[in-house]
């Protein structure tokens, strides 16, 4: 069968055909350079038609009900007349061969709307993989029209500074019962949230979540806000009974408003759609050093030179660099 030109996929996209949509996150999760070329090509094409949606990116341990929270957000989003899209980051899904977050019984009325579109985590092996595809598919769900593009990814490695790097809010889900888990969450994590929401503020937990809200409050106080006009606020919800899950849409949607007002969303993206470039320009750079054979060849010995002192690691590295020649013109 031969494939289709890229047009037919750009017309299908900006038709809203979901099919033609998850056929083209398929050429961009694959690995063929042959359908990378084309995911390129419909890329480019569909880049006029992105930016307009609201990009949300969501994190927080796992339990803390994050595909509950979804799920009954999502719900909310499409009541309101949204179109939502739900990507996931969590590259332990190559490595566990089935993760949490690709569980597909999870957020099973969402994933039934006819205006929701749930994606689980592509399986790309590193992180820097499995960010690029998510980052390109969250682009073509814009072009296919989707107004709120979720981005959820667990609590646990590096992947919420990528997920906060191609959002314009992150919000953190933590628990009630605050304290002990201000210790527990990973340094570095608050300083990326845009908001706070303390989940499953029901039942017995009331109190405790109006405790963990206000010493999550202090412990942002200490922190540089994110923004200029924009302190990150605490708010309780409970994904269950779904209460305070519009104060929360309230909240990004002022969040929005404002950095909108001053330009530092316009900003903001900017700087993401630059560092993207140069984490690509990176990883690319990285990829031929190691694929070039004069490297491959001359690696081991040079690092047994350095490791018995019989070269400086200086030395080492200016030979490893100027083994590598100037590549060939890639394709555009
Ligand atoms: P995830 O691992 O972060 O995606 O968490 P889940 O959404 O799977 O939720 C973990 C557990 O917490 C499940 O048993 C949920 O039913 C429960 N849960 C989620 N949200 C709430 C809530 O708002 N209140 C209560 N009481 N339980 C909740």
């Amino acid at each position: 069968m031969t494939e289709p030109d890229p047009q037919f996929y750009v017309s299908g996209i900006l038709e809203k055909n979901r099919r033609i949509l998850a056929r083209t996150i398929t050429l961009i999760e694959s690995a063929l350079p042959a359908h990378q070329k084309m995911a390129r090509e419909i890329l480019n094409r569909l880049l006029p038609y992105t930016g307009k949606a609201i990009r949300i990116g969501i994190t927080g341990i796992p339990g803390v009900g994050k595909s509950t929270f979804i799920e009954t957000f999502g719900m909310h989003l499409l009541a309101k007349g949204y179109r939502v899209a739900v990507l996931a980051v969590d590259p332990s899904s190559s490595l566990s061969g089935g993760s949490v977050l690709a569980d597909k019984t999870r957020m099973e009325k969402l994933s039934l709307q006819e205006n929701a579109f749930i994606r689980p985590s592509p399986s790309g092996g590193t992180l820097g993989g499995v960010t690029r595809k998510t980052r390109e598919t969250l682009l073509v769900c814009e072009a296919a029209g989707f107004d709120v593009l979720i981005v959820e990814t667990v609590g646990v490695g590096q992947s919420e500074i990528a997920v906060a790097s191609m959002v314009d809010f992150f919000l953190l889900l933590m628990l009630p019962g605050a304290g002990d888990e201000i210790q527990g969450i990973k340094k570095g994590i608050l300083e990326l949230a845009d908001g706070i929401a303390i989940n499953k503020a029901d039942g017995d937990n009331v109190e405790r979540a109006q405790k963990a809200k206000s010493d999550y409050e202090s412990a942002l106080g200490i922190l540089c806000p994110p923004s200029p006009t924009w302190k990150p606020p605490v708010l309780t919800c409970s994904a269950m009974e779904m209460n305070g899950i519009d104060d929360i849409l309230e909240t990004i949607l002022d969040h929005r408003r404002k950095l909108t007002a001053s330009g530092e969303l316009e900003a903001k993206r900017k700087k993401q759609a630059l560092n993207w470039m140069w984490s690509l320009v990176e990883e690319g750079l990285k990829e031929r050093f190691f694929r070039n054979a004069s490297v491959e060849k001359l690696l081991p010995k040079i690092e047994r030179d350095v490791e018995k002192g019989a070269i400086t690691p200086t030395v080492a590295a200016n030979r490893l660099l100027s083994l590598t020649h100037a590549p060939e013109q890639p394709d555009l």
